[in-house]
């Protein structure tokens, strides 16, 4: 492997502002940086008055994952992703459950790792996908974008597991590059995400821009005992999917697991969840998941005549029925991408 120089971003995510200021637009942020500093997430800076990406090319971590893991269920089922992430992030929730590469703020990787490198290796593996996961991708959407470009080349495609804290600028750039997205709902309150997780209330927009410009949408939210159990809450959220992005849509209620700094509240029980699964359900949505609870059965199954569709345990496809994106019993059409 090889070192690089610093890689200076493109220069349609930053804007440069009076004496020598900058203003990064890879995420709502929307940092403004003197000479020398750098951003919320600790690895974009500006030097000499340019944005540089201090972890591109700068892997921390490095998997082949089930794409169900991301978890993405209505996209390319029982097939892999090379799933990378890097040092940093634009968020600073206290149950990360990748906190030691989150939260951590020095570019410790000396080793430099090209795009091709990454594609040959998601080659080499015969992942169908890249997936950018484990810390907020858009704060290494540079690097991720490279990716991207190089990987459509063999046919290969690529998500972002992502917070929803993109800037319009780099969604609006994501057609063509980056196919899918599972986004994060963390609560839907706006001083939560101020106060707690440090960040915007802006999950909302990326997640309707998103859905405009093409990309194929899937919602995670991580139901965390006494902060986000309430009902009327999860109606809110469970509503504004299905008004806003449509009754179609996946969404996974995710287990809490104590970690990082939230280690004083139990795991999510199983009860919980099941009583989210049924507010989303009498939102409308279609395809409810549960999920990061051990070796839990999850199946699709078609809205219109009610067959099982796909069948999963834990990570594991038991049975995949669906036929060139439809129902093979009824032919409704099965929103996703299947192949
Ligand atoms: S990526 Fe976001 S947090 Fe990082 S410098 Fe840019 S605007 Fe700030």
């Amino acid at each position: 492997m090889e070192t690089q120089s610093p890689h200076i971003v493109n220069s349609k995510f930053y804007r440069k502002l009076k004496g020598g200021k900058i203003k990064c637009l890879l995420c709502r942020h929307y940092c403004e940086l003197n000479e020398g500093q750098t951003g919320v997430c600790s690895v974009n800076k500006n030097e000499t008055g340019q944005l540089v990406n201090l972890v591109y090319g700068k892997v921390a971590t490095l998997n082949i994952d089930p794409i169900e893991k991301k978890p993405l269920y209505h996209f390319l089922p029982g097939t892999t992703a090379l799933s990378l992430g890097t040092v940093g992030c634009n968020m600073q929730c206290s149950f990360c459950q990748n906190w030691q590469i989150s939260q951590e703020k020095t570019v410790l990787q000396k080793d430099f790792v090209a795009p091709d490198q990454i594609v040959d290796l998601a080659l080499k593996y015969k992942a169908k996908t890249i997936a950018y996961t484990y810390n907020e991708p858009t704060i290494f959407y540079p690097y991720a974008r490279d990716i991207a470009l190089k990987a459509r080349q063999y046919g290969l495609k690529n998500v972002f597991v992502t917070n929803g804290i993109e800037s319009a600028e780099v969604v609006k750039d994501m057609p063509g590059i980056i196919d899918a997205a599972n986004v994060d709902f963390k609560a839907y309150d706006e001083n939560y995400y101020r106060r707690e997780l440090k960040a915007p209330f802006t999950v909302r927009e990326t997640l309707q821009l998103m859905k405009q410009v093409g990309l194929w949408v899937e919602v995670t939210t991580l139901i965390i005992p006494g902060i986000n159990d309430v009902p009327e809450h999860l109606k809110k959220i469970a509503d504004f999917i299905a008004q806003k992005l449509g009754t179609e849509t996946p969404w996974h209620l995710s287990a809490f697991h104590p970690d990082y700094k939230m280690k004083d509240r139990n795991a999510t029980a199983v009860s919980s969840l099941e009583q989210a699964y049924d507010i989303a359900l009498k939102s409308g949505l279609k395809f409810v998941y549960i999920g990061n609870v051990g070796m839990r059965k999850n199946t699709t199954f078609c809205p219109h005549c009610h067959k099982a569709l796909i069948e999963r345990l834990g990570y594991q496809i038991l049975s995949d029925k669906i036929t060139d994106g439809h129902c093979p019993y009824c032919h409704t059409k099965i929103p996703g991408i299947w192949n």
